[in-house]
């Protein structure tokens, strides 16, 4: 006989371990909702689920910590914060989900069968990633002079050397803030023509501290424990090179990470789940927080702001539908 599966239950499922889906499990288990998190899988990255924290080191703007705190210590101390006030955890990924009725069905092992989890309520927090280059080197040397966040990183790098690896507004925008730290900042973009938009080309044109490199793509991120410099080619020309550098800043576009929603929540022309009415979804009952919606702001404060938002729209939805 093959044995029955029961999925189980719960009031309020959260999908997502970084700032955002964190703060929700906090809220919300200090409301009695008993919050469900699938924490996703450890990442070829990071060997824990927990967000893009996960791959910085010194955290240095998060209000609280004077002295700074490491971005993995940052997310144990929200994952234990959560689970002193009840919230469980599943390290799984969602792989299917169906939001047609309630209760929302999802499911996290194969994609065949009986969904796992059922929700009555559900907070997507999955984030987004930074596309990185995938060169020899990047991986390694992630938060070890390898960054995908100047407003985070930036500080580091007072009167060094840095690059910005991109041709992008966020690449423009990177650089333009990193001039307030660096000794000087090159642009590598691998054409001769920005994509970034016009009023961003001008300003980094005119800024003395900023300089480009055309043509050209990183092919190496070098040094030994911290970046010490870039090697180069030279896309039209073949001409191979390398840059002395503290800082690789990797501004080649973020992806968020919603294709498991792709068909049953709105998203932007970039994926991005659309919100309303603070977190709302266009599925009642399914709400959004943190960088999965917001491409703008990106920071791990502003995350956890959106997720608290989150938990209280969906107590005050449970509440007005008298199941709080
Ligand atoms: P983006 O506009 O997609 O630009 C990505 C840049 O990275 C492009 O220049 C692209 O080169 C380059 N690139 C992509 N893959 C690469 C690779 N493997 N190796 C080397 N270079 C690579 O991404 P974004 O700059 O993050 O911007 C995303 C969206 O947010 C845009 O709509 C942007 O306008 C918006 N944004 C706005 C602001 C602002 O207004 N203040 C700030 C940031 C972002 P190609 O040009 O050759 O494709």
């Amino acid at each position: 006989m093959p044995e029955t599966h029961q999925p189980e239950t719960h009031q309020v499922v959260i999908l997502g371990s970084g700032p955002a889906g964190l703060t929700a499990a906090i809220y919300t288990a200090r409301a009695n909702l008993a919050p469900f998190v699938i924490e996703g899988e450890p990442s070829s990255t990071s060997d824990q689920p927990g967000g893009q924290l996960m791959l910085t080191t010194e955290v240095e703007n998060y209000p609280g910590f004077v002295e700074g705190v490491l971005g993995p210590d940052l997310m144990t101390q929200f994952r234990d914060q959560a689970a002193r006030f009840g919230a469980q955890f599943l390290t799984r990924k969602a792989k299917r989900v169906d939001f047609s009725s309630r209760p929302f069905r999802i499911w996290t092992e194969s994609t065949e069968g009986e969904p796992d989890i059922l929700a009555q309520v559900l907070i997507v927090a999955t984030g987004a990633r930074a596309v990185m280059l995938n060169v020899p080197g990047e991986a390694e040397l992630i938060g070890h002079g390898v960054s995908t966040c100047a407003t985070c990183d930036g500080f580091f790098f007072r009167n060094q050397k840095i690059v910005v690896v991109g041709g992008g507004d966020s690449a423009l925008e990177e650089a333009s803030f990193l001039t307030r730290f660096g000794e000087s900042v090159t642009v590598v973009h691998r054409r001769k023509e920005l994509r970034a938009s016009k009023i961003m080309q001008d300003r980094a044109f005119a800024n003395d501290k900023i300089d480009f490199i055309w043509d050209s793509v990183v092919t190496e991120v070098l040094g030994d424990g911290k970046v010490s410099g870039v090697a180069l080619t030279n896309i039209v020309t073949g001409e191979q090179s390398t840059l002395d550098t503290s800082g690789v800043f990797v501004a080649i576009g973020h992806v968020p990470n919603t294709s498991v929603f792709a068909g049953e929540l709105d998203m932007d022309e970039n994926g991005y789940i659309k919100t309303t009415d603070g977190t709302r979804t266009n599925v009642d009952g399914v709400f959004a927080c943190g960088d999965v919606q917001d491409h703008i702001y990106r920071q791990a404060i502003t995350s956890a702001g959106s997720g608290c938002m989150a938990a209280i729209d969906a107590e005050r939805w449970l509440e007005a539908k008298g199941e709080a």
